[in-house]
């Protein structure tokens, strides 16, 4: 394969073509669902639906929201549509938010992942000749084996390194040549603070040409601080273990959101208060439904993830809608002093600051009344050398700049470069100490 699409045929399909094989499998999946899934019956007799009344893709919206909550109260394998010994993998996801949620994939879902995982690589210039190196964790999270499966299925040459053992792995993608690199984007920052610290020059000591960056919100400004850092493309990846795991969407070179596999999955937005389903372009909460799933099939699932949708065919040739970056999820919202932020709002405000590094931790609490708002940010070591650097100066550009951002007035504390904790897997940006105080 050396042309520019996986699988050119689907990528391209006319849009009229791709709802028409989306209606078909839609049928077949709902078919399954209410056959062979006791969870997914009991839904719709709930509500008086049969298979046969969903005739349309608008008829999706006949069907119940399925929600975190089910997959939970049906641990381990309630909601399972396939027969025990038809499940040959389990993954679970990282567990951010509350108990694990676990996915059976059968051998067709095995199959349609890595699938999917090949034709996102291939999507951001992945080639059999690439070295791949694979910094996603290993194990029951599915972002380093999703990324291994799809790596193996292009052809690529795999560093299988998982998370962990930084200077090493600064080491191993200096000698073996890796040109892509897959993982967090905050885990790249800390690859790239750790490369100069070890005397390893990013630009001019590695053959890196592009990275994949996905399983947490990131920004454009951090987009422009790994991309500089690494003299690299760097590519937006989405997707989440109820789902598959990577490989839901995947980011063009055109940069302009991720294109959703639509073969495979059909996305709704909705007003995540009210469940309404809103008209592509506005901002909601990302629905799914898979298509072509038999171990643990999803209708109507509501990601908590917010994002919204762009229907206009992409440059790049793919007619797949495409998503636009996820700003965090619904319930990764704060409420300060009864205004909403996400902390990828404040991320942004801190990233307009050269000075500054991109780590940074929000710090809540309420010794009384009202919350106190604690924005921690580190300075970069250069400006950290600087002595000229007025840091009353800065903090209050800074205030300025989340006040502007967020509306809120924010207490800011600059430390010095390395002082915010780094994580190897998913960051965590806020301590809330208010809980329990509410
Ligand atoms: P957990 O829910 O425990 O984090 P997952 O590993 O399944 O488990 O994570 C999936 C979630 O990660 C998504 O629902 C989304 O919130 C987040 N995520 C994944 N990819 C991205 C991305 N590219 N941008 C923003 N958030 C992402
Ligand atoms: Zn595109």
């Amino acid at each position: 394969m050396n042309g520019k699409y996986w699988n050119e045929k689907i990528e391209t399909m006319p849009a009229e073509e791709l709802k028409k094989y989306q209606l078909k499998k839609l049928k077949e999946q709902v078919k399954n669902c209410y056959e062979n899934s006791i969870f997914y019956k009991k839904k719709f007799d709930s509500v008086g639906l049969k298979p046969e009344n969903v005739r349309s893709l608008e008829d999706l919206q006949k069907i119940p929201f399925t929600v975190k909550n089910d997959l939970r109260d049906n641990y381990p394998f309630g909601m399972v549509a396939a027969k025990s010994d038809e499940i040959v993998e389990i993954h679970a996801s990282s567990g951010t938010t509350g108990n694990p949620i676990i996915s059976a994939y059968t051998q067709n879902d095995m199959d349609i992942w890595q699938e999917l995982m090949a034709r996102s690589i291939y999507t951001t210039g992945g080639r059999q000749q690439d070295v791949i190196h694979i910094a996603y964790g290993y194990g029951l999270f599915t972002g380093g084996l999703g990324f291994h499966y799809g790596a193996q299925k292009v052809g690529a040459k795999i560093i299988p390194a998982s998370g962990g053992m930084t200077q090493r792995q600064i080491k191993l993608m200096k000698d073996l040549g890796a040109t892509i690199l897959a993982c967090t984007p905050s885990f790249a920052v800390y690859l790239a603070e750790t490369m100069v610290q070890e005397g390893v020059d990013p630009r001019k000591d590695l053959k890196l040409k592009s990275g994949m960056f996905g399983a947490e919100p990131w920004s454009d400004k951090i987009r422009e601080r790994i991309e500089k850092e690494f003299g690299i493309e760097a590519f937006d990846v989405y997707g989440l273990t109820e789902l598959c795991g990577p490989g839901v969407s995947i980011e063009c070179s055109e940069h302009k959101g991720m294109h959703i596999w639509e073969d495979h999955f059909i996305v709704e937005t909705i007003d995540p208060d009210t469940g309404e389903v809103l008209p592509a372009g506005e901002e909601g909460e990302l629905v799914f439904t898979t298509l072509t799933k038999t171990g643990l099939p999803m209708l109507r699932y509501r990601t908590r993830d917010i994002s919204k949708i762009e229907t206009e065919k992409c440059k790049c040739g793919r007619t797949h809608t495409r998503m636009m970056r996820v700003h965090g999820r619904s319930d990764d919202m704060l409420i300060v002093r009864g205004v909403n932020v996400f902390p990828s709002q404040i991320e942004y405000a801190v990233m307009c600051f050269s000075e500054l590094a991109t780590q940074y931790l929000i710090v809540l609490d309420r010794p009384g009344a009202l919350d106190t708002f604690l924005v921690k940010v580190e300075l970069s070591e250069q400006a950290a050398k600087n002595p000229q650097l007025d840091k009353n100066a800065l903090k209050n550009s800074i205030q300025q700049r989340i006040h502007i951002v967020t509306g809120l007035t924010a207490d800011v504390e600059i430390v010095k470069p390395g002082e915010i904790p780094r994580t190897e897997g998913k960051a965590k940006r806020v301590l809330d100490l208010r809980k329990g105080k509410m």
